[in-house]
């Protein structure tokens, strides 16, 4: 496949949201007759899945608490559930189990998922909430968990067979995906994208469509736009890296299966008392913690995560992934992970040092807010950048596409980059997370 020298419709970026984005944009042209998958084309520096959607740990949930991000999450957990076994969807559900001080957070967010007919229930006081968790795993320790928002919808996905499905169905659609071929310029007229160079050449296009995970920064600094923007008062950088904390983790005779022994939901589980080593009984964190955790990625054993570190301004993402030993986890991260695991489950106690260890995580790329950019940044560059919680979002391309081919997506308009001009970013809850 050659690269050709003009197309009417560049995507950037051969993750989630690129390849949804070309995929429904070739829905969207052949619906309103105005063109078809053969205006699109996809360019991938590396190949498909090169970025966070191929390393992501794959976690489908509705636990936001801005109310924005609810009807996003639906549209995406709708794509998903409309070809599970294409997705490498497992539709196991979601528990997030949380303290004292993030009960009412649970109990808006279970409302608003009510509201658009996301399926989920809220449990509230510290016994019902343990009597809800002893059904699913019977060693479950509920000391201080005062509400438990249980999503009977989500659950989690196969990173690579979700991309792979992405681009398999946009290549149906008659969009060419070049992998290999990196962006290096942005070629700008009059503030207008005019073309883009590439490592094979210059493409001139009509539009930019961009999704460029981690390397949001870079592209921004490729369109030639401000490095930061004013909102409520102060100047914040457009882009802020944050260090994921992630591993597979397995013991030789202990499985984490539920009471029947099947696969159970994604667990997240937050709370405030010290947490201690299960190695050696020392306080690892005497503040907020968390963890996350669901079946191990080889079918086994556990993969999960925990709170992430913040990382500044200035990151070396080459080469990102889990080859680069300044992106995964160390040793400490697994004391961490382990202890969260033993304070959850008698089964896991006392395990501290005899868990195997494929530690991963990886660079992400947030936003002022921390939740999504996506809309017109140039009167024909459109972005979507997801603050590196996304993966799940694969409902955002579809949002997207209608945005730019239709006009006017309402449902993206608390994502619009105009939002931190006007002061109205998105709610905080009281989670030790930024994407929550
Ligand atoms: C360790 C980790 C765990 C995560 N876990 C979850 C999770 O459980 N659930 C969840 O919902 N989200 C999760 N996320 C977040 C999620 O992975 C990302 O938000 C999402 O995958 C971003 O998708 P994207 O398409 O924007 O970016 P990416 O998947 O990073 O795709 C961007 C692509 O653009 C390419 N590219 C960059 N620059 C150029 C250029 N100049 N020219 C051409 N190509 C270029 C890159 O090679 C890359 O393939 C996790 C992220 C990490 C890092």
């Amino acid at each position: 496949m050659t690269l050709p020298d003009s197309s009417p419709y560049v995507v950037v970026g051969g993750g989630v949201h690129g390849l949804s984005s070309a995929y429904h944009l070739a829905l969207e042209l052949e619906r309103s007759g105005s063109g078809s998958g053969k205006d699109v084309i996809v360019l991938e520096k590396s190949r498909i899945g090169a970025g966070a959607s191929g390393i992501a740990c794959g976690v489908v949930r509705n636990f936001y608490f801005s109310p924005a991000m609810a009807e996003v999450i639906r549209v995406s957990v709708e794509l998903f559930e409309s070809d599970p076994v294409g997705f490498g969807y497992r539709p196991v559900g979601y528990i997030a189990a949380v303290p004292e001080v993030q009960a009412e957070d649970c109990v808006a967010i279970q409302g608003r998922q009510a509201e658009i007919g996301y399926s989920s229930d809220i449990v509230l006081g510290e016994s019902r909430c343990q009597a809800h968790m002893e059904a699913i795993f019977p060693d479950w320790n509920g000391d201080g968990i005062e509400a438990v928002l249980h999503e009977r919808q989500g659950g989690w996905a196969a990173t690579s067979q979700t991309v792979e499905n992405l681009a398999r169905l946009a290549r149906a659609k008659g969009v060419r995906i070049f992998e290999g071929v990196e962006v290096t310029g942005i070629d700008l007229h009059d503030g207008s994208v005019h073309a883009v160079e590439t490592s094979a050449g210059s493409v001139e296009t009509d539009l930019l469509v961009a999704g460029p995970g981690p390397w949001a920064g870079h592209l921004w600094r490729l369109l030639e736009l401000e490095p930061e923007v004013r909102t409520n008062g102060e100047r914040r950088p457009i882009v802020t890296y944050w260090k994921l904390q992630e591993g597979d983790y397995w013991l030789d005779d202990v499985e984490l299966t539920d009471a029947k022994g099947n696969e159970p939901p994604v667990v997240h589980l937050d709370h405030v008392l010290p947490l201690r080593s299960d190695r050696d009984g020392g306080v690892i964190e005497d503040g907020p913690w968390g963890i996350y955790y669901k079946i191990g990625r080889r079918g086994f054993g556990v993969q999960g995560g925990g709170v992430p570190i913040e990382l500044g301004t200035d990151v070396e993402l080459e080469p990102y992934g889990h080859e680069n030993p300044d992106h995964i986890v160390g040793d400490e991260f697994t004391d961490y992970f382990t202890a969260g695991l033993a304070w959850a489950h008698k089964r896991f106690r006392g395990k501290g040092r005899e868990w195997h260890v494929d530690p991963h995580g990886g660079i992400g790329a947030f936003t002022p807010d921390n939740y999504p950019i996506v809309g017109f940044v140039r009167p024909n560059a459109y972005v979507i950048m997801d603050s590196n919680h996304g993966f799940k979002m694969i409902g955002m391309g579809k949002l997207a596409a209608r945005d730019i081919v239709g006009g006017g997506e309402s449902r993206l308009e608390p994502f619009r980059l105009s939002r931190y001009e006007a002061g109205i970013t998105h709610a905080v809850s009281n989670s030790p997370y930024p994407w929550n």
